[in-house]
């Protein structure tokens, strides 16, 4: 923090879909200020020649490294690739800056490494493969029925430029259900499937659907079923901004969090 008690914040991604939209939206937030952004596309431009409206004047740089050490830093947010995280998160971590991942698709060995190297240095670090209010509520909510009624289906939709499938939303609501049951799902006959794959596929349990198509942005519907009654929970974030609030939550919790938490239901629900 400053001597005004802002926070600041680099930024690696500043030049995709979501970093633009926090370039835009998290900086206008009070005490909060992006004093570094990190891209390999649009390298020296101004993030406001590219994000537009209200984002900072400063300019993208391609090195993180370099870049953590020229500028004093609070928070690094990473909305870049799930595989280059675990990596981002150790430049940050070493200098005792917190990460925020939001990039999703961090591998099992990634969040083992990620948060071993809180331990070692003494920082907290936070991995939110969802920061939409309105879809942690969905899986708290899903967490819940599934108490109750243990035969559960997901259906997610997301943009077709969306590289990983199931959503790691989708992925962590399987197994908040899975870990809620009371009972074990119904065993069905085997279907006979006149097309590969029709079924979706199945993790912990639960048959995960996942849809891509342009014009979507990201959506999920958690159906539950039992005899006589089935129940619907469903989420649309409709556009990127859902994801801001969550973001800038995150950013002013995450130092005060014990060692690397992944999940913003942990903050939020707390
Ligand atoms: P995008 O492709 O539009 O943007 C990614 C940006 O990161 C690009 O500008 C790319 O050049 C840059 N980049 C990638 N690897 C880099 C590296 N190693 N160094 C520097 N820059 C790098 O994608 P997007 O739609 O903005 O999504 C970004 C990530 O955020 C994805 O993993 C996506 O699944 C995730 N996401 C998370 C949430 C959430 O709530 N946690 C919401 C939406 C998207």
């Amino acid at each position: 923090m400053d001597e005004n008690g802002t926070i600041r914040i680099a930024l690696i991604g500043a030049a995709g879909r979501m970093g633009m939209e926090v370039l835009r939206t998290v900086s206008q937030e009070p005490g909060l200020e992006i004093v570094v952004a990190v891209d390999r596309e649009h390298v020296g431009e101004s993030c406001r020649a590219v994000a537009g409206g209200r984002a900072p004047e400063i300019a993208i740089s391609d090195k993180l490294g370099a870049a953590l050490d020229s500028t004093k830093v609070d928070v690094l947010i990473d909305f870049s690739h799930g595989s280059g995280s675990a990596q981002h998160a150790d430049s940050a971590l070493k200098r005792g800056i917190a990460p925020v991942i939001g990039a999703t698709g961090l591998s099992d060995a990634d969040i083992k490494e990620i948060t071993l190297r809180c331990k070692e240095t003494g920082t907290p670090g936070l991995y939110a493969p969802n920061f939409a209010i309105g879809a942690l509520l969905m899986m708290r909510f899903a967490e819940m029925a599934a108490r109750w009624m243990p035969d559960c289906e997901i259906v997610e939709l997301h943009h077709d430029r969306k590289e990983d499938a199931p959503s790691g939303t989708a992925l962590r609501t399987a197994e908040m259900v899975q870990e809620a049951r009371q009972d074990a799902p119904t065993r069905k006959p085997r279907p006979i499937l006149k097309v590969e794959g029709v079924r979706g596929g199945t993790y912990k349990d639960v048959p995960i659907h996942s849809v891509r198509l342009p014009g979507l942005v990201a959506h999920q519907e958690v159906l539950f079923g039992r005899p006589g009654e089935v129940l619907a929970i469903k989420h649309d974030s409709m556009d990127r901004a859902s994801f801001m609030k969550g973001v800038a939550l995150a950013v002013r919790e995450v130092r005060g969090l014990n060692g690397f938490v992944v999940g913003l239901d942990k903050i939020l629900f707390k």
